[in-house]
């Protein structure tokens, strides 16, 4: 007999990324698909950080610094916050993991956003936690007291993703101070800013600012994914209380973080003028996309992200197939529970081009 598996590992989904361009190419024979489909930088890395990548390279023989020092360092000195607030991690995905590895046990309660990232409610499910899903509004934004209101004596994590993925929509300060302020001491605060850096809305509660006031402790997520421009080296971080940080130091492995990730996130950090073009070209595309698909007849939602969702008015399914075909991968938002929308993130104004272009015969076609 083979070894029993859990009922909670059997009822994890395995994530499903956004469909790689060369899968396109082997499936559909198409040779020059764009992807738009996993909220990736149009601009490539920052190419500052590629040089430190290639200075790296003849050192790759050795481990990386497991304590990460110098990234520790240099975001230490740029948030204002002590080396032992931070937790780097392969990823803020291995974040997340380590979060629910060390405070979730069988029994306890996880509280999340429906829909939200789905990385949350893998994480808890494989730590045999219960998850409770709180439906966000209509229009899509965030019922802080629905949230507060599913927080049972058991509950130990409270994730909330700002702004969330997948609708783009953000909490602002004034509902963020209302969930701390209802929080019960044994729930974490974990907020994930993967896509902090888009943001327009000055009203956005911005956490890393707001936890120095705070009673409650928080640890918020950042990335190195998105506006970076380094998803394919997988590095990330965590800011939180110096207690939580020596929690997470507990359950992460040793050399979590390879040494091209950790040289390259550094090297971006000072690399401010790719960050701001990086962030111009999503603002810019995200404004051009949404009036294009506007004066389609389509409803697109409000974003403070690098993607947003369209509502297609028919299977979303079928119009993610018809786009591939004309090259153009996007995201499906079904397995969100949205079977009618599309998600889709800026890319440069030529793939934003194609987009439309595709999305526009795709409609007009059925
Ligand atoms: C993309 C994304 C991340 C980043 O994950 P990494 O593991 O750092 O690449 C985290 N949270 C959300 C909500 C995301 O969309």
């Amino acid at each position: 007999m083979n070894p029993p598996v859990s009922e909670s590992i059997l009822s994890i989904s395995p994530y499903k990324p956004g469909k790689p361009i060369e899968e396109l190419a082997r499936e559909y024979g198409v040779r020059d698909a764009i992807k738009l489909a996993s909220n990736e930088n149009p601009l490539g890395p920052s190419p500052k950080a590629m040089e430190a990548v290639r200075k790296a390279l003849d050192a790759v023989h050795r481990y990386p610094d497991g304590a990460c020092h110098e990234l520790v360092a240099k975001l230490s000195a740029k948030l204002a916050v002590s080396p032992r607030e931070i937790v780097i991690g392969n990823g803020s995905d291995d974040i997340i993991a380590m979060l629910t590895r060390a405070f979730l046990q069988p029994g306890d309660e996880a509280v999340i956003a429906d829909p939200t990232f789905l990385m949350y409610e893998i994480s808890i499910k494989t730590s045999g936690a219960r998850i409770v899903k709180v439906p966000v509004e209509e229009s899509l934004g965030m019922r802080i007291d629905a949230l507060l209101g599913a927080i049972g004596n058991r509950c130990r994590l409270v994730f909330l993703c700002n702004p969330n993925n997948p609708t783009g929509a953000v909490v602002s300060t004034g509902e963020f101070r209302r969930l701390l302020d209802g929080l019960p001491e044994e729930a974490l605060l974990v907020v994930d800013e993967a896509y902090m850096e888009f943001v327009r809305d000055p009203d956005c509660a911005r956490s890393l600012a707001l936890r120095a006031t705070a009673d409650h402790p928080i640890v918020t997520l950042r990335t190195f994914s998105k506006a970076y421009g380094l998803a394919g080296l997988r590095v990330g971080y965590g800011v939180m209380p110096a207690w939580v940080a020596d929690v997470l130091h507990r359950v992460r492995q040793p050399f979590n973080v390879n040494t091209l990730a950790q040289v390259a996130a550094t090297a971006a950090l000072d690399d401010r003028e790719f960050l701001e073009s990086s962030i111009r070209c999503v603002h810019e595309g995200i404004d051009w996309m949404q009036r294009q698909i506007a004066a389609m007849g389509l409803r697109c939602y409000p974003t403070q992200s690098n993607f947003f969702l369209i509502d297609v008015g028919k299977s979303a399914d079928e119009v993610f197939e018809a786009m591939l075909r004309h090259g153009v991968i996007v995201r499906s938002m079904r397995a969100y529970g949205y079977p009618a929308c599309i998600r889709v993130n800026a890319g440069t104004s030529r793939e934003n081009e194609r987009f439309v272009e595709a999305l526009r015969k795709v409609i007009a076609s059925s």
